[in-house]
């Protein structure tokens, strides 16, 4: 990642008389596009002390921006010291002070001898038009180091920032790439836990780790920025294997991967049958159960121990090779949560879950936690 330096230009910012808002704004959109900006600096309107300060700049970093000390007076010294930089006299471009004249004509202005001199420019300078105001602006590229100066007005600087620079850089940078992003999905382990296990990774910069917690279960996001979408995977790929070591007991799929649609595969390769016998549960989360579309029947029960053998006679066809058997049981006390029991394969696994979270999150939560169970009962990872 090229890196980048921002020196502010202004007596007025070293007296405190103004504050420096330039720096962080130009600071912002050069992190935005991947530029590492080490260090911001304040200078006065002093030619020397300028031109020291960016020849040190340009020798540390890839790119440095200043902003200020462009306007038409004397005291505007930003174009006399980048020319000393360059060792570069200062030139008159005819195309700059047409476009003054024309920017002073639209707001019925006339121009001061003065403003003849904002269209010198060092001779190694490319000028930027700025629409903004009759400062123009200019950047030196040479040796794959580049120097952008623009005006200190905030509004004027923004604007050829966002309209001028970002793109200039882009391309002189060869900034040009893609954002990707692999997510890995896991279920039964917490937010907490998962930070302890790979609380490292999230401090790394490209790619980047992020964690989101979503009602039972939890993603790891994996993005890298890089030129192409298979740099990017190439990154990507040792971090992944790294948190799949580290926590890959606790994951079922990848980027598009639902629990749902994993859990369904699973049952259709396996050709598993699964009726739900439930207790008590109130009609919206059944409503909610049954569009999980993985039960081939379900039945209300007295307990979650009925011998259920009589109303399954009729629940299968012979097309299945595996019969799962789900007791369901919402309960309220002492918490929000739900009782579990899975018959499948001679074992039976039972299990109490707690909710913690918002209780409009209850139901997403059960899904996903049933879910992921039924999921971990098929791969006979589940408690007995
Ligand atoms: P102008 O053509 O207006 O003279 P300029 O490039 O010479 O533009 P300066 O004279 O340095 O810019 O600053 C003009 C005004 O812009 C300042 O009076 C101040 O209000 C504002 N300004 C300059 N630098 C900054 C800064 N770093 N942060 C915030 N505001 C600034
Ligand atoms: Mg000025």
């Amino acid at each position: 990642m090229p890196s980048a330096e921002i020196i502010a230009i202004g007596t007025e910012l070293l007296l405190g008389e103004i504050s420096d808002t330039n720096t962080a704004y130009i600071a912002k959109s050069l992190n935005q596009i991947g530029i590492d900006v080490f260090r911001t600096l304040i200078v006065g309107d002093n030619t020397t002390r300028i031109t020291d300060q960016i020849k040190q700049s340009l020798d540390q970093a890839d790119i440095v921006i200043t902003t200020g000390g462009l306007g038409p007076t004397v005291d505007d010294p930003t174009r006399q010291a980048v020319a000393d930089v360059f060792n570069e006299e200062l030139i008159f471009q005819d195309q700059l002070w047409d476009q003054i004249l024309s920017r002073f004509q639209k707001f019925n202005n006339t121009p001061t001898s003065n403003n003849k001199r904002q269209a010198y420019i060092p001779q190694n300078a490319v000028p930027i038009e700025n629409e903004m105001g009759t400062a123009p602006a200019f950047y030196i590229s040479e040796k794959g180091k580049t120097i952008v100066s623009l005006p200190g007005v905030p509004a004027e600087m923004e604007f050829l920032v966002n309209e001028k620079v970002i793109s200039l850089l882009i391309e002189l940078h060869d900034l040009k790439g893609t954002i990707y992003s692999r997510i890995i999905h896991t279920a039964g382990i917490g937010e907490s836990s998962l930070d302890n296990l790979i609380g490292d990774l999230e401090k790394l910069n490209n790619p980047t780790v992020g964690v989101t917690a979503k009602p039972g279960q939890v993603d790891i996001r994996i993005t890298a920025k890089a030129k192409t979408k298979v740099h990017a995977k190439k990154i990507i790929l040792p971090i992944e294997k790294d948190i799949l070591q580290k926590v890959g007991n606790y994951v079922y799929g990848f980027d598009q991967d639902t629990l749902q649609s994993v859990v369904t595969q699973m049952i259709i390769n396996k050709k598993i049958g699964i009726s739900l016998f439930h207790k008590d549960t109130n009609v919206e989360l059944m409503g909610r159960l049954i569009k999980l579309g993985i039960f081939q029947s379900l039945k209300p029960v007295e307990d979650l121990d009925q011998n259920t053998e009589e109303i399954e006679q009729s629940l299968y066809n012979k097309s299945y090779s595996q019969i799962m058997r789900v007791f369901f049981e919402e309960c309220s006390t002492p918490k929000q949560g739900f009782t579990m029991k899975i018959m499948f394969k001679e074992n039976t696994y039972e299990k109490d879950f707690w909710f913690g979270g918002h209780f409009i999150l209850f139901y997403s939560w059960i899904e996903n936690i049933l879910l992921n169970f039924i999921r971990e009962v098929i791969l006979q990872k589940g408690e007995k």
